[in-house]
């Protein structure tokens, strides 16, 4: 296989490429509203009740109609996964990886389409799409070769009269269960490594973006994957999540999303249930609370650039997003000055305008928690620019950024997941690392400085999972920056990274005496 590059994304100031998202745009338009099965194990099914996806920047615009899975679908689901998984198993690594590299190049292909469906399901403006589309083409040609490297282990110490070897097996039946916020890349990242490995799964994705998956689910087949090898299960998180995570033959769980879900995933997981035979393994990648320090030797408008980028882009719902700038003293004003000046020059919009640099958050209830939040923040601290909803149809929020931030505020520790930057004042680089410690959450994390003593400080003491140096702490490369956080951030399994596929295996050593 050719050495993995990442795949390029798309510049939409080209005339063509601004073209051709016109294009997509209609295409995609005509066909919303449509309906779309559940999928088990090549079983296409329909239920009496139905889940609506939405558009966050007309909410009234329906992208997407859904079956609801029930607890006996699930059920079937993960007994129809275990049945196949010897079978599917047995498959040879090589069809396997030219699998993942065939979705791939199907993804490719069909690459503004699937840009158009982020922009309609997940209200992503036109380059933030682009952005997970190619995050998601850059995970199943990155894991493909991972296996290839995986099926051909560094070779063990041999014994005297002995051959020795260990394999990599895979571990069975897994549940994958993403967030909305990436809602193509972590979906396909998460469910192509477990397929690679040899593992069969049941993918249950969010309520919001439902409709990506189910394009996925046709890139999957197109693929070459066979048709029991997965499932694809629309439905309630608590209903058929729980069921499928305490389910006896599920082997394994794969979760993105908040922290609180993840937690009780690897509750409800680690109780073994009648007729289960091992411990579940939980792989849960969780919520933020990413801080940027600016410090006092720091080149400011960089820094304010690298701020404002990470706060506001997809509206500051990535897990990476900044959402605490932590800034010397000696520069906190200027910082301010040229932070709210950069800000209100974004633009909010709908996110199918290319004009737009912000589009709606995920759905009302994540805009009205934001707005109480940012209630919250302007009791908390002083209000420098937004503080609102921007009055229009959709789910739109200004971005916001609320200055004199302490430690103990609420918008400070928890995870708010919107367009609001709380920003506090550090007397000294120490400080700010304190400061910036001071969270339950390790995820992401980015100082920018022209000291390269405080440099190596940072390396030593800032204790995150992604620590960027003098750049933004969001738009994180497969291949060249492995990502998961420590603490409550998750179980720190470095997706996009060299040992991300060992979650989804389980080594076997084997010596065998020479006869
Ligand atoms: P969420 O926890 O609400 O939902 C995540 C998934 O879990 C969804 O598919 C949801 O339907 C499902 N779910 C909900 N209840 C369940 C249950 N009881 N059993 C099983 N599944 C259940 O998170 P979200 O709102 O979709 O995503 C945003 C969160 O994800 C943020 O906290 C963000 O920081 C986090 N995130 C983390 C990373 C990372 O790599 N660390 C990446 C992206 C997002």
């Amino acid at each position: 296989m050719s050495p993995f590059i990442n795949e390029p994304v798309t510049d939409f100031t080209l005339p063509s490429n601004r073209e051709a998202s016109e294009k997509a745009s209609v295409a995609v338009r005509a066909q919303l509203g449509r309906e779309y099965d559940l999928i088990i194990a090549g079983k296409h099914v329909k239920t009496e009740a139905k889940l609506k996806s939405l558009n966050p920047s007309r909410p009234s615009e329906v992208v997407g109609i859904h079956q609801k899975a029930t607890a006996e679908m699930a059920n079937e689901a993960v007994h129809a996964a275990h049945a196949y998984f010897d079978e599917y198993a047995a498959t040879p690594v090589r069809d396997r990886i030219e699998m993942a590299s065939r979705a791939a190049a199907i993804i490719r292909e069909r690459k503004i389409e699937f840009d158009a469906w982020l922009v309609y399901e997940a209200g992503k403006t036109w380059s933030e799409a682009d952005g997970d589309v190619s995050e998601a083409i850059d995970f199943l040609e990155y894991y493909a070769r991972q296996m290839l490297r995986m099926s051909q282990p560094d070779p063990l110490v041999q014994l005297p009269g002995e051959k020795d070897e260990m394999v990599y097996l895979p571990l069975g039946t897994g549940v994958i269960i993403p967030p909305w916020n990436f809602p193509l890349a972590i979906m396909a990242g998460m469910s192509v490594a477990a397929l690679v490995t040899g593992n069969t799964i049941v993918i249950k994705p969010s309520s919001d973006t439902p409709t990506i998956a189910a394009k996925f689910a046709e890139v999957l087949l197109k693929a070459g994957f066979p048709e029991k090898s997965f499932s694809l299960l629309v439905g309630s998180g608590a209903l058929i999540g729980d069921l499928l995570v305490q389910h006896p033959k599920t082997r394994f769980v794969s979760f993105t999303g908040s922290r609180d879900v993840g937690l009780r995933i690897n509750e409800l997981a680690a109780k073994p249930q009648k007729g289960q035979i091992w411990i579940k393994r939980v792989v849960a990648e969780m919520g933020g609370k990413d801080a940027i320090i600016v410090d006092s030797e720091a080149d400011i408008d960089s820094a304010v650039q690298g701020v404002a980028g990470s706060a506001f882009g997809y509206q500051g719902q990535k897990c990476s997003a900044c959402s605490r700038a932590i800034v010397d003293e000696s520069i906190y004003d200027d910082f301010l000055k040229k932070l709210s000046l950069e800000v209100s020059r974004m633009q909010v919009g709908a996110s199918d305008n290319l004009a737009n640099y912000m589009g709606p958050v995920i759905n009302e209830k994540a805009r009205d928690s934001i707005l109480s939040y940012i209630e919250t923040g302007k009791k908390e601290g002083r209000l420098i620019c937004g503080g609102g909803a921007t009055g229009e149809d959709g789910y739109f929020i200004q971005p916001t950024v609320i200055a004199d931030i302490g430690s103990k505020d609420r918008i400070f520790q928890e995870e708010i997941f919107g367009p609001v930057l709380a920003v506090a004042k550090a007397r000294d680089f120490e400080h700010a690392l304190e400061l910036a410690n001071d969270s339950e959450y390790g995820l992401t994390g980015a100082v920018f400085t022209g000291n390269p003593q405080k440099i190596e400080r940072a390396k030593r003491r800032f204790f995150v999972g992604n620590l960027y140096i003098n750049r933004k702490c969001t738009g994180a490369m497969v291949g060249a920056h492995p990502f998961g956080g420590f603490n409550m951030s998750g179980t720190d399994s470095k997706a996009g990274g060299p040992d991300y596929l060992l979650q989804f295996v389980q080594a076997k050593s084997i010596a065998e005496k020479v006869l």
